[in-house]
């Protein structure tokens, strides 16, 4: 009866299904929760970022850096604004190339798939959760799921995975599609919360917490890779976007170096200020660079009771030190119901990067967040969900 069976009616599956019936092809999409796109409800406070300008492969965190490279050629962040304006929905950028409905509203782009579902006769059976995927005899997949109480099976020859993550178990989230590419005998690069905020205990914990709602724009660093957005203290730690940006190449016992005022250099700046204005209070000038919060917290490590002029060259190098490289060795991260990504997942080598069509098992495919392709904050990760949607439709 149908072409293609999709388990989740998430950004990916619900993509393949309209992709799909664009093509003629009939889909059934089983989902678990009462309704589709459920994350996509959520996502950006409500307001779904669904794409980003400045999408590359560069924004992704793969063991293959390359893998997704095929299917951003193949749907492009261009094909993802002239689909939604099809349909009515334009988008403005926030901020840093982040593409958001004009309407702000996150319900208008899951409509536009229920609607297009709909007039192309494609199937969402929600309520639909699915327990097990089988192999049978004549090479096709047999699946069985619940709904209301009830087991059914479904039989296909072409079998779309496309269940997400882990994060979020309220919204849905299930290790599903890892645990059937596991049964495949497929590998599962590491998985790991990703865009996470990060906890800080210890001695140094009640100084974060004291903190907390405060934001500052910074540098955060790795070894690998910087991101200069705002961080935010919170009661248990850091968060804000740099935070959750720099999370996804964090590992545990792993050390992050803040720059506190990126762009600008304390030691200058307090060089000038002494020439112009030596009597004014450290205090005084850091308020003029943080909060007063901010500025006062920074006490417990800088003589900020000192006029500017009676800073000692020891004092000027551990404001520097201070400021420009603030390190925190975070204890750990707040997890998956905090998490707005997985990061690993499916092992790309498993998968053919121009159609996502499992190597070893003709006719399995994985797409969106299950594979090991993890995209920045920022809209990435629907702009992988979408693409790697319409690969799949294209070869179901
Ligand atoms: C709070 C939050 C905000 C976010 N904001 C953004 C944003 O603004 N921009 C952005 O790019 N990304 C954002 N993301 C990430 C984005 O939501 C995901 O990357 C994206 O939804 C992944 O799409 P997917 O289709 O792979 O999985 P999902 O959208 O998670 O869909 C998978 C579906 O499969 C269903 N399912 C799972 N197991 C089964 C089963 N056994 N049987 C039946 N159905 C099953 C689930 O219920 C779910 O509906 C956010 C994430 C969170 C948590």
């Amino acid at each position: 009866m149908f072409d293609a069976i999709i388990i989740g009616a998430g950004a990916c599956g619900l993509m393949c299904a309209v992709q799909a019936g664009f093509l003629g092809k009939k889909v059934l999409i089983l989902e678990k929760n009462n309704k589709p796109g459920a994350k996509i409800l959520i996502s950006g406070g409500g307001r779904c970022n669904y794409t980003n300008l400045n999408n590359s492969a560069l924004n992704f965190i793969s063991e293959n850096a390359h893998f997704c490279k095929s299917a951003f050629s193949q749907w492009t962040v261009n094909d993802t604004i002239s689909f939604f304006e099809t349909y009515g929905i334009y988008g403005k950028e926030k901020t840093l190339g982040q593409l958001f409905p004009e309407t702000n509203s996150a319900k208008d782009i899951v409509n536009v798939f229920t609607g297009l579902c709909n007039d192309l006769g494609q199937e969402i059976r929600c309520d639909a959760d699915v327990k097990l995927v089988q192999l049978t005899e004549d090479g096709s997949f047999s699946i069985a799921y619940e709904r209301n109480g009830k087991s059914s099976v479904v039989e296909t020859k072409r079998l779309v995975v496309a269940s997400g993550g882990l994060p979020v178990q309220k919204m849905g989230a299930t290790d599903f599609g890892l645990k059937v590419a596991r049964q495949f005998g497929l590998r599962i690069a590491a998985t790991a919360p990703a865009l996470v905020p990060l906890t800080v205990t210890g001695k140094e914990a009640d100084w974060f917490a004291n903190l907390s709602g405060n934001s500052i724009f910074c540098r955060v660093s790795n070894e690998q890779i910087s991101f200069e957005e705002n961080i935010l203290f919170t009661h248990w730690g850091l968060s804000g976007p740099a935070i959750l940006q720099i999370s996804s190449y964090w590992h545990p016992g792993e050390w992050i170096t803040i720059d506190l005022l990126p762009g600008q250099n304390i030691a200058e700046l307090l060089e000038e200020e002494r020439r112009q204005n030596g009597k004014k209070l450290f205090l005084t000038f850091l308020s003029g660079l943080y909060t007063k919060k901010v500025a006062e917290s920074f006490g417990k490590y800088l003589p900020v009771d000192k006029n500017i002029a009676s800073l000692s060259k020891i004092d000027i190098q551990q404001a520097e030190r201070f400021i420009h490289q603030f390190k925190v060795k975070p204890a750990g991260d707040k997890g998956y119901d905090r998490a707005e990504v997985m990061r690993g997942g499916v092992a790309t080598e498993e998968l053919s990067s121009k159609t996502l069509e499992a190597k070893k098992v003709p006719g399995l495919f994985f797409g969106g967040e299950c594979v090991d392709v993890t995209g920045w904050l920022g809209g990435y990760n629907f702009q992988w969900a979408w693409a790697s949607g319409y690969v799949i439709a294209n070869n179901i």
